[in-house]
Order: C-alpha cells, then structure tokens, then sequence
C-alpha cells in the first residue's frame, strides 16, 4: 500500500494494547504508510521480570535505528523493561504515529466503510483497519473468533524476580541461562543487562519458577476463574505463608546464586505469580480487524518465543501492507503467512504445559 504520490490521503490504523506487540505493530503500519492511533488503557510505562531474546539487528529493523542505546548478554536476552522502552521511545518520535495512554477501548466493530472503537473517555473512533494487540485476555479477539475468546488456563503460574547481581554474595553461575527441574517445580533463570543497559557495570539475575502446586491459591485470590486466567498475582495478594512456603523451597532445590537471587526478591516481597494462559488461535483476521500477538497466539513461555513471533507479526503485516492495495488483501496475506507458524508454536508450548501441569495434579 505504498503511497505513491504525496498528496494521497493516508489510510488510517488503529492500534489497541500499547505493550511490545502494539508498539512494534504501530511502527510497521507507520512504515507501510498507514496514520496510526495507538491506544493505551495503562499508564504505567514499565513491567518488571521477564527477559526477551531478541535476535540480532530485529530491534534495528522495527525501529528503523542503530541498536546502541542497549546490550544484550551472549545468550541475546534482553531485559523486558529495556526493549519496551526502546520501541517506546522508536514510537514517540515517529510523526504519523499518535500514542494516547490512559485510553481503553471499551468495545469495538466494523462495517464495509470501516472499523471503529469505543473508548473509556467517550469518543468513538473510525479507521480503515484495526489492529488487536490487546494482548492475552483479548477483547478484540472476540470479534475475530467469537466461538472462541479466551484464552485457556495452563494448570500452573510462574513466580517472578528480578534482582541486582551488586546484592548477591554467591559465585556467578557458569552460563547466561540456567533450565533447572526439580521435585514438581522448574526453574529458567538468566543473567541481564544492569538497569542502566550496561553489562560491564552490574548485570540483573532475572528468574521465573514454573509451579503447578498453588492452583488452589489462584482460584482463591480470583486471578483464575473457571478456566481463564484474569490477571497477575500481585505482592498484596500473596499470603505471608506462600513466602515462607517459597523460601523454604528455594532453599531445599535450587542452588547458587539462583537461590540467594530468589530468598533476596521473596525478602523485598518482590515478585509477581503470572498464571499462564493458552490460546491456540483458527484464524488472525477479519474483513477489516486483524490481531497480533498475545492476543492472536498465546504460547507458553516455556516456549520462549512470544515476544519473537509477536515480531514476525508486526513485519508480516506491515510487509502485507505495503505489497497490497486493499486492506482486506493484506489481511488475507498476512494470515497466509502467520496463521501456521503461530498454531505450531502454540502446540509445541502445550506439550510441555500437559505434561508439566500433571506435575501438580495431585495436589
Ligand atoms: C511470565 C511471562 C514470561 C514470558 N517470557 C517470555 C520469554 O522468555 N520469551 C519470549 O519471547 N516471550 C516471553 N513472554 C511473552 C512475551 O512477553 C509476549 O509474547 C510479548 O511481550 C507480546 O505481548 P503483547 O504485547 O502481545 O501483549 P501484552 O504484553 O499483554 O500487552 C497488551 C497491552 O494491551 C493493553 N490493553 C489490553 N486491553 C486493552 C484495552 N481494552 N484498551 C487499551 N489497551 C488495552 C494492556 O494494558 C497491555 O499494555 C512471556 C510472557 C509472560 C507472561
């Protein structure tokens, strides 16, 4: 959907969900020629915990820059926090993308003429695509797979910290990543980038323990309900006896300096329990709606390749963009090219997640 001349009107996008899949999506649409809404319901700028491998030069290529502003250990994991700020700053300067946060899309349609949301503040807005980056509890998805959409309860949650190498006494681990099992628990730990981006003054250990025992938990704090998972387990939320339940564990499984990293976050009551969630998607797109990301494909993150094919997504239908002169075209391409790898990266993540969930069955 190249321009062509400069005085043809732009097509216009809108872009729902502001986190890595919304952002990497509003650069490609920018790119491909498209004026671009971002909306945002959250106002907070950062989440802390999990780390990304992102391959060489991809952030280079979302975001049109040279990749200096932040390291990547050997492995290429990179902290989450740094990559949403380097897409988030690539999106604030980019003049035919307009980023609006606190906004929440409130419900949301389309028509032959167009596609349009409502919003929290009132407005109603209209484009010629929009694009569902919402992310796993998806309410755009329901438009495009309304017999299916929700995602789907694991049977397990992952623990998360992160904490400063500076605070740990043990002896560094011999490799970037550590997959440890043990007992009914796994356990993925990695060395990061410090906060400043640098690896030569202070690297973060970041870890996340698989744990299919505390489904009781969940449903008792409501963050699981029937089989949907509705949001993260906060600090607040977690009883004094989970800490010491964790604590006690921890020091029975994991060795150093995985286990000081994890004692250290459960003393600071630093950490957040995600519930996983999967979504094994039968299609991407409407007429004029299209989804990317969590919302579209919801692997585990045993997989580790989310934020990976949340990327092949925003190029994919930004590449579909620019080679097609109907909106509804480049949605067909673009589910040609995505719909298959994200059911096999989907299915390959609920291999694992049966047999690991069976893991606390009993319990
Ligand atoms: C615990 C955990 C560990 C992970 N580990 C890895 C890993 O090791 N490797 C990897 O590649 N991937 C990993 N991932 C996955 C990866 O983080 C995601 O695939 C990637 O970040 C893309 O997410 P997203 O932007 O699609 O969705 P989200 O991050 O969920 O973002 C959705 C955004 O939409 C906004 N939103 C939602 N509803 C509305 C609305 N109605 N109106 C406006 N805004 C709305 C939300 O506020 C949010 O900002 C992990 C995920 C989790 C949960």
């Amino acid at each position: 959907m190249s321009l062509g001349t400069t005085d043809k009107q732009r097509e216009t996008a809108i872009v729902a969900g502001a986190s890595l899949s919304g952002l990497m999506t509003a650069l490609t649409l920018a790119r491909a020629g498209l004026e671009v809404t971002l909306l945002e319901r959250s106002a907070r700028k950062s989440r802390t915990g999990a780390a990304l491998p992102v391959a060489e030069g991809l952030l280079g290529r979302l975001t049109g820059r040279s990749e200096t502003a932040y390291q990547s250990i050997p492995s290429g994991a990179q902290a989450w926090t740094d990559v949403h700020a380097s897409l988030r700053e690539a999106v604030q300067s980019e003049a035919h993308i307009d980023l609006q946060a606190p906004v929440t899309v409130t419900s949301a349609g389309e028509d032959d003429r167009s596609a349009w949301v409502s919003t929290d503040r009132g407005e109603v807005l209209h484009a010629d695509l929009l694009v569902g980056a919402d992310g796993h509890r998806s309410a755009v998805r329901g438009l495009v797979s309304p017999e299916t959409p929700n995602a789907v309860f694991s049977g397990y949650v992952i623990w998360l910290g992160l904490v400063d190498e500076a605070s740990i006494s043990a002896p560094a681990w011999p490799s970037d990543l550590a997959i440890l099992y043990e007992g009914d628990y796994c356990l993925n730990a990695y060395y990061l980038p410090g906060e400043d981006g640098s690896t030569t003054r202070g690297r973060r250990l970041g870890w996340g323990w698989y744990d299919a025992g505390h489904n009781e938990l969940l449903r008792k704090a409501g963050v699981v309900r029937g089989n949907v998972v509705q949001r993260t387990l906060r600090p607040d939320d977690m009883p004094d006896s989970l800490f010491r339940e964790l604590a006690r564990d921890a020091r029975h499984y994991w060795p150093e300096p995985w286990r000081e990293a994890i004692l250290d976050c459960l003393a600071r009551r630093s950490i957040i329990g995600t519930p996983i969630g999967e979504y094994l998607p039968d299609r991407l797109v409407t007429q004029r709606i299209c989804l990317v990301g969590d919302a579209a494909h919801l692997p585990s993150p045993m997989t580790g390749r989310g934020f990976s094919a949340s990327a092949e997504d925003a190029l994919a239908l930004g590449d579909a963009l620019e080679r097609h002169d109907s909106i509804g075209e480049a949605l067909r391409r673009y589910e040609a090219d995505r719909l298959q790898p994200a059911r096999g990266l989907v299915r390959s993540g609920q291999s694992f997640s049966r047999s690991f969930a069976s893991r606390g069955a009993g319990q």
